[in-house]
């Protein structure tokens, strides 16, 4: 009797370490186009938090070259990864990374920048994740009719058209093309009109918006009625290069808007310095991009991490307007 019971536990013993062996957590390469991106830290981190238990993760800093992010994918395909999470430098340089993937057969995610439509159409293992650039504009542009209509005096010059300068993210990304255009649209779809003073693009970044900011403020002044800005880190330079003019004290305002809704835009919503921006939601991006990844990487159908996808190869994650009326829930 307990020779057998012997031998049964022994037997468990070996059995649930080849048990282990086989649920051995699975391996994903993600790179990010650069780390020093205040949108893509959120991203990072909800990857990370989601991976927790899970998968391996290998995160890695693509410094915004197209060339290191592609050694980087090399060293991930010859490192035999489950599945890799790309977001890319350069959108257009997915093609290569998917021919690449593709011959290794292993599957991949892109994610925040879309590739072109014909390049995802190469590969049945190739996905995406992101948001609606379209929607993110239009928001944008609703949040700022909302308060052009409540606001008679915001008309500074009193003629009826909105003076507005655009501040625009990376060009080329869809969400500095789109966005651009879209929220201008919501504007004049509203049936107000616009003349736009000045268009620029200062990258996605704060201190590249506070230089441009005093550039357009040194030509324009108090002519400036409205700012709008691809996202939050240029919304924020803005009110920096604003606050040395002296504005937001007294009734010296120019309203000024984002996208993302970071944690520094909230607190500046709630100090009234910047009137509205919109969720870009680096949480649930992140959450897709890794149960997608880590689906693709289990060799199972992403259909089945509880996301919807779209032209079976899509997932949307909703946009959602943020002012100072909503702006607490969102902290
Ligand atoms: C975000 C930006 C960010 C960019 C990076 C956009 O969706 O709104 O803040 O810099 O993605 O690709
Ligand atoms: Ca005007």
């Amino acid at each position: 009797m307990k020779k057998t019971l012997a031998i049964v536990s022994a037997l468990l013993v070996i059995g649930s370490l080849a048990f282990a062996q086989t649920t051995k957590q699975p391996k994903i390469g993600v790179a990010i186009y650069k780390f020093d991106d205040t949108f893509m830290s959120y991203v990072r981190n909800a990857i990370q938090d989601n991976a927790k238990g899970k998968a391996t993760i290998e995160m890695v800093d693509s410094q915004n070259a197209q060339p290191t992010q592609n050694d980087q994918v090399d060293s991930f395909l010859s490192k035999k990864m489950n599945a890799i999470a790309i977001n890319p430098v350069d959108r257009t340089a997915a093609a290569t990374i998917i021919n690449k993937a593709k011959a290794r057969n292993i599957p991949v995610v892109f994610f925040n920048r879309e590739p072109l439509p014909e390049d995802m159409k190469k590969w049945d293992k190739v996905y995406y994740v992101g948001a609606k650039a379209e929607q993110s504009g239009t928001m944008q542009g609703e949040i700022a009719v909302d308060y052009w209509k409540k606001n008679p005096k915001a008309d500074k010059n009193g003629d009826g058209v909105i003076q507005y300068i655009m501040l625009k993210g990376e060009p080329g990304h869809q969400d500095a093309e789109l966005r651009t255009q879209y929220s201008i649209k919501a504007v004049t779809d509203a049936g107000i009109k616009v003349e736009k003073l000045a268009e620029d693009t200062a990258y996605w970044d704060r201190p590249k918006a506070v230089e441009k900011m005093k550039a357009f403020y040194a030509k324009f002044g108090d002519k400036i009625e409205m700012i709008f800005c691809n996202n939050d880190d240029m919304a924020l330079g803005v009110i920096e290069a604003l606050r040395q003019e002296g504005y937001f004290t007294g009734d010296k305002y120019i309203p000024v808007l984002g996208v993302d809704a970071t944690a520094p835009a909230l607190q500046a919503l709630e100090q009234g310095t910047l009137l509205g921006t919109v969720l870009n939601d680096a949480k649930n991006q992140g959450k897709a991009t890794f149960d997608l990844a880590y689906a693709l990487a289990m060799g199972k159908n992403p259909a089945t991490s509880g996301w919807k996808i779209d032209d079976g190869k899509y997932v949307w994650v909703p946009y959602q307007k943020v002012t100072k009326d909503n702006y607490k829930q969102f902290k």
